[in-house]
């Protein structure tokens, strides 16, 4: 299938006469997990469950008709991810190729040292969350945390205080289905925000198109800057580093408790185990990233009001840092909540910051934005279904590329596409391990 192929088929802008079924979207390796075909198609036609390579992924427990075929194709943030409308921007605010629309660019931390700790780098995004709820701006934040019954699983959660947001602070690099009852978040009627991957926001926005209380009641959407989430084997090889079961576990941290601290396990007998930063990750070909992220054309959170990113200063993660974050003002929305939140005492800032700067810091989110265009096409010519991509500026990121390595990009996509390794196998759930995840 041709890149125009798989575009007419997915497009939404004139109904697609041949949506991709949930198969073929998971199959095709643009799946993400997040949930929201689940929440939107009829009550239990959906199941998340988790895969043998540790993933949750949907699966029809019945056939889905062309019309909820049509819906999830417009809503996956898989088939289309659409760059901001530029009308939230104002009229001071910048756009850079790599980085997209920027109101302001700052270094700065949760004021609340408490936070600044627990938090995964200074707690930027659990104090905004836990201002939107003491100002009154929202009644609840939508996000993750860990599952009080599986430590090592992540689940969406509801919070209505600043307890619960500090319980749910830190990065979970496993698989989270985000949005896997977002249908009956909107039911409740009330003023929210949501605090998510980039791409769970790219899917609240492809449902604002077609379900008018998205915007009615999410007032903010807020993302972390996202190098990929791993799947759930990644911590379960950690675990088998230690001889643990996840039966035995009664927390699992990835990190926070500093910047970036310690990925931490405590079991019920009361043993403790802990990895560094560095020792988790050290080895890139066992980081288990998820096929979508490979691809992913905003894993900078473009569509969010505000992105918040790792800002360690001293070159890497490589020692304990101070409890620090970048932060990328997206839009009007929310230059005025980060100004309310610095003005409250929510976050303090150390210092502006620019362009070059952030490009240095997240030098590997440059490099994918500059790489995902040539990817795409690679695919594409493979005959491989590729997302609609708009507004995100794709083909001028390529263009800071030479064409030797657009061409190397292009071509590896392509090879990758042919032998399956861009893909997936069809979605199963483990063998007495299957989760609803909500
Ligand atoms: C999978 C993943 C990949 C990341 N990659 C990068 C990267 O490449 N570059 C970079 O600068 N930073 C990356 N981060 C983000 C970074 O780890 C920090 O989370 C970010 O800088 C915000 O820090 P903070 O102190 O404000 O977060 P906190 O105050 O600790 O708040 C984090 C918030 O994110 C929510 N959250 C955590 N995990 C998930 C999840 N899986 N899905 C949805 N919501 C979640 C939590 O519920 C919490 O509300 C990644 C995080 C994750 C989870
Ligand atoms: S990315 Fe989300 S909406 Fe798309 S198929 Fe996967 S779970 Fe469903
Ligand atoms: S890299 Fe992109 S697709 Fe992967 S988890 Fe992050 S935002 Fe989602």
């Amino acid at each position: 299938m041709s890149l125009i192929e798989a575009n007419r088929r997915q497009g939404t802008e004139a109904p697609p006469a041949d949506p991709l079924s949930l198969s073929e979207i998971v199959e095709s390796g643009l799946c993400i997990g997040c949930g929201l075909c689940r929440s939107i198609a009829a009550p239990d036609a959906i199941e998340m469950v988790m895969t043998p390579e540790g993933r949750e992924r949907p699966v029809a427990r019945q056939a889905l008709d062309r019309s909820t075929l049509r819906r999830i194709n417009a809503v996956c943030p898989g088939t289309r991810i659409a760059g901001p409308p530029p009308a939230q921007s104002s009229e001071a605010a910048m756009m850079d190729t790599v980085w997209g629309p920027v109101e302001r660019l700052v270094l700065g931390r949760a004021k609340n040292p408490t936070v600044r700790f627990v938090g995964s780098g200074g707690g930027v995004l659990t104090a905004l969350g836990q201002f939107l709820l003491s100002s009154g701006r929202v009644k609840f934040v939508l996000h993750v945390a860990a599952s009080h019954f599986r430590p090592m699983r992540s689940e969406r959660r509801l919070s209505f205080d600043a307890a619960s947001m500090l319980e749910g602070a830190g990065s979970r690099y496993g698989p989270a289905a985000t949005l896997v009852d977002f249908g009956d978040i909107l039911d409740r009627g009330e003023p929210f925000a949501l605090i998510a991957k980039p791409c769970d926001i790219t899917a609240v926005r492809n449902l604002a198109r077609l379900d008018p209380r998205v915007d009615r009641y999410m007032r903010y959407a807020l993302a972390f800057v996202c190098g990929g989430a791993s799947d759930l084997s990644k911590s379960e090889q950690v675990l088998q580093r230690f001889g643990l079961n996840e039966d035995e576990l009664t927390m699992f941290r990835y990190r926070g408790h500093g910047n970036p601290g310690l990925n931490r396990i405590e079991t019920g007998d009361g043993r403790a185990f802990e990895l560094t930063y560095r020792q988790l990750w050290e080895d890139e070909d066992k980081w288990m990233i998820q096929p979508r992220c490979k691809i992913c054309p905003d894993a900078i959170g473009q569509v969010a009001d505000i992105a918040v990113h790792d800002a360690w200063l001293n070159g890497g993660p490589a020692a304990e840092d101070e409890a620090l974050n970048g932060v990328i003002v997206r839009n009007r929305r929310g230059l005025e909540l980060f100004d309310a939140a610095v003005e409250a005492g929510a976050l303090e800032i150390k210092r502006e910051t620019g362009i070059a700067e952030i490009s240095e810091l997240q030098s590997h989110q440059v490099r994918k934005r500059r790489a995902v265009w040539a990817r795409l096409k690679g695919m594409a010519i493979a005959g491989k279904p590729v997302p609609l991509v708009s507004d995100l500026a794709l083909e001028d990121c390529a263009r800071q590329n030479s064409l030797a390595e657009n061409l190397a990009e292009g071509r590896g996509a392509r090879e990758r596409a042919r032998r399956g390794r861009l893909g997936e196998p069809p979605a199963v759930p483990r063998e007495d391990k299957a989760v609803q995840s909500c």
